[in-house]
Order: structure tokens, then sequence, then C-alpha cells
């Protein structure tokens, strides 16, 4: 069958997090999966980042078509509240990301080099980094916190997709959630 360039964007996801260990500033390319969903929906009145150019979704589809476990989901995990609530945690998420680079830049806390898990759970491993690159110490905290940011989705992406469907996380996925009013409006 014929290939086109949509079979090929889960590279972009898997390309996120090899450039992350070889050096945690490229993690800043998360903001592209970030913002251009947004930029996209405001110009088209449509969500065409979801349909057709997402590198997670595309990796999701691509590493699970064949082996989600196809489950019924739990009545209420992947409703709208559900979405509601993950963009709450999204907008915290972000906030504090946020507050913590400036607290570093103003040298008021320390650089946290590790991601965490869910805001809550550092993890305290090496970090491979191929190449070291001098960058002042707010811009390496702030490349964790994008970096966690981008994991923590995937990761639970990846568990609701296996379980469920390979696409599950979409339906609580804040892009999806909050590109949906600019499309309405649009
Ligand atoms: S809902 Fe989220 S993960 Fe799914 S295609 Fe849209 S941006 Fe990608």
């Amino acid at each position: 069958m014929k290939k086109n360039y949509t079979d090929w964007l889960f590279l972009g996801t898997l390309l996120f997090f090899g450039l992350s260990f070889v050096n945690i500033l490229f993690s800043w390319l998360g903001l592209i999966c970030m913002i251009t969903p947004f930029i996209m929906a405001y110009k088209t009145g449509k969500k065409p980042w979801c349909t057709s150019y997402c590198p997670r979704s595309s990796l999701f589809t691509k590493a699970l078509g064949k082996i989600s476990l196809g489950k019924q989901p739990p009545k209420g995990l992947l409703t709208k509240e559900t979405g509601k609530f993950v963009i709450q945690l999204f907008c915290v998420n972000l906030m504090l990301a946020t507050m913590s680079t400036f607290m570093v830049a103003s040298g008021r806390i320390p650089v946290m080099d590790y991601p965490r898990f869910l805001m809550m759970f550092p993890i305290q491993v090496d970090f491979p980094q191929l190449i070291s690159i001098a960058a002042p110490g707010f811009l390496i905290h702030a490349s964790y916190r994008i970096f966690s940011i981008m994991m923590t989705s995937t990761i639970i992406g990846l568990i609701l997709g296996i379980l469920y469907r390979p696409r599950a996380w979409c339906a609580i996925c804040p892009i999806q959630t909050l590109t949906t009013p600019i499309k309405l409006s649009a």
C-alpha cells in the first residue's frame, strides 16, 4: 500500500524524545505541539492538527494498533468531565512550570534538572545528555518542565491506548478540548 506523510508523523514524537536525550534544550520543540494546534484551529475553524498532523496520535496508532486490548473504558473515564479535569491539571502544571522558571531565574530556587511525572513524582535518574550546551539555569529548568509535560501525557496516552483503543487519550487531551471552542466560534 502506498504510504503518505501521515504514516511517518510518529517519527516526530520519537525525534522529540531522542533529541531531548541529546540535550534537554531540544525539548523546547515540544512547544510546537502545544501552540500549532491553536494557530491552525484559529485560522481554519477546524482541527487539522488532530485530524492530520499530530505526531503523538500517530505514535499511538502506529505502536498500539495491533496490541491494544480494546477493553471497554470504565464509565466516566473518557468523558468531557474528565477532559475538563485534565485541562485543569494541565493549566496548573503550566502555571507551576512558569512560576518556578521565574523563581529559578531570580535565584530563589535551584534548577530542577530532572523530569517529574504528573508534576508530583520526580524521576531522579541520571538523565542521558549526549552533548552539553551552555545555557542559563532557568532555560534548563524550563526545558525539563516542558519535557515532563510531554512525557506525562505520552505515558498516560500509551497506557490508555493499550487498555482501551489506540487513540483513547484524544478523548481527554487538553489540546482537543481547548481547540473545540475556537473551532465552534470561528
Ligand atoms: S487530541 Fe491531542 S493527542 Fe489526539 S490528535 Fe489532537 S492533539 Fe493529538
